[in-house]
């Protein structure tokens, strides 16, 4: 099979919807144009619509989700600082290793890998944390936690704490209500929900938040301050920063375009709808889902491999003969689950479908 074939056979995890494809093709306009900087404005609008907020700074930056991470910790940290960071999987564990470097106190409260985050253990972990940091859909894992809760708990107890979400997994493809949720600092990915290509980082940020930041963060590239000031039409006269990655923003813009086009809560439904139709599919063939029942992400599942299966064969073959490619478990569960996305463009029954027919077939079931 062809590397075009397997693109666009699919799934992969998280195949970019075609208008946004289409976009990268098009004819690259300069950074300063007056028509891109519309649509960079209009970029920022499309995503404070799918982050739910009214944050004057919501904004693309250039990197991939990790950048988001990243800028999350650097601008809002000082040494020192205690950080609550709950961990239920690889990425809240990579927010603890961030955060510290970046000199935080990191009180890291850790949970067993499959269970959603328990909001009152983690805000019982400090009497007055600076951060409250919580991934709300664990890619690791397929698990969903409360960010709402954690927002409460953090209005009710700690005016001054600010809440800190990774959305990379959940952005466009599950409810996420920055300002109901009280999120003051969240980040997310193009890759996943949003579906388009891997390079950008959707940000967005609080007025709480902005106003409680590091003046000058030990980080050039990353600093709100002057990035915010690029990209900012709204404050009146832009200076240059850096380069915008244009044809990432044009596709950004137009993935978005197409996912307010179908409607948000309509997208959200077909992810809703394609990750039970797998997930109750799974179980009938006898496969034991992994991530807690009542917190199971519709868009990323994960299922034990049946004992005695070779799961980088399985995978490997899927690969090969269906152009399907579903990613091996993380950390301990490396060779015991498998961790299958359905997002964006392939959030649809037929393409569980497929998924199933395929595995049905590779492991005689
Ligand atoms: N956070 C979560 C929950 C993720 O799933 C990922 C990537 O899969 C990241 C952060 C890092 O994003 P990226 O790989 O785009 O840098």
């Amino acid at each position: 099979m062809s590397l075009v074939d397997r693109a666009l056979l699919g799934p992969g995890p998280c195949n970019p919807y075609p208008e946004a494809t289409t976009a990268l093709a098009a004819p690259i306009l300069g950074h300063l144009d007056p028509a891109f900087l519309r649509l960079l404005d209009e970029t920022c609008e499309r995503l404070r619509t799918v982050w739910g907020t009214g944050n004057r700074r919501t904004l693309p930056l250039s990197g991939t989700g990790s950048i988001g991470m990243e800028a999350a910790f650097a601008n809002f940290v000082r040494p020192g600082d205690p950080v609550v960071v709950a961990v239920n999987g690889l990425f809240g564990q990579r927010m603890t290793d961030v955060a510290a470097r970046y000199g935080a106190n990191v009180i890291a409260v850790e949970h067993e890998w499959g269970q959603p985050v328990d909001p009152e253990r983690v805000l019982d972990a400090h009497p007055s944390p600076r951060i409250i940091a919580a991934v709300h859909a664990e890619t690791s894992t397929g698990v969903e936690s409360d960010i709402g809760a954690l927002g409460r708990g953090i209005a009710a107890r700690f005016p001054e704490t600010l809440l800190l979400a990774d959305c990379v997994t959940s952005l466009a493809g599950i409810d996420v209500r920055a300002d109901d949720w009280g999120i003051d600092i969240g980040y997310s990915g193009t890759q996943k929900c949003v579906g388009v290509a891997p390079g950008l980082a959707p940000f967005t940020v609080s007025e709480k938040a902005w106003a409680a930041r590091v003046e000058q963060p030990p980080t050039w590239y990353l600093d709100l301050g002057m990035i915010g000031s690029y990209v900012d039409g709204q404050s009146g006269g832009r200076t240059y920063h850096h380069t915008a990655p244009v044809a990432m923003i044009a596709s950004l813009h137009a993935g978005l375009g197409r996912v307010l086009e179908e409607g948000l809560d309509a997208v959200q439904a077909r992810h809703a709808e394609a990750g039970a139709y797998l997930q109750d599919g799974l179980e009938a063939i006898g496969l034991e889902l992994f991530a807690a029942k009542g917190s199971r992400l519709p868009e990323l599942t994960t299922v034990r491999v049946p004992e005695g299966v070779d799961s980088a064969q399985v995978r490997g073959r899927l690969l090969e003969e269906y152009g399907i490619e579903i990613g091996a478990g993380a950390g301990a569960y490396a060779s015991t689950v498998w961790r299958i996305g359905l997002m964006g463009h392939n959030a649809r029954i037929a393409r569980a479908e497929l998924v199933l027919g395929a595995l049905r077939r590779l492991l005689g079931r």
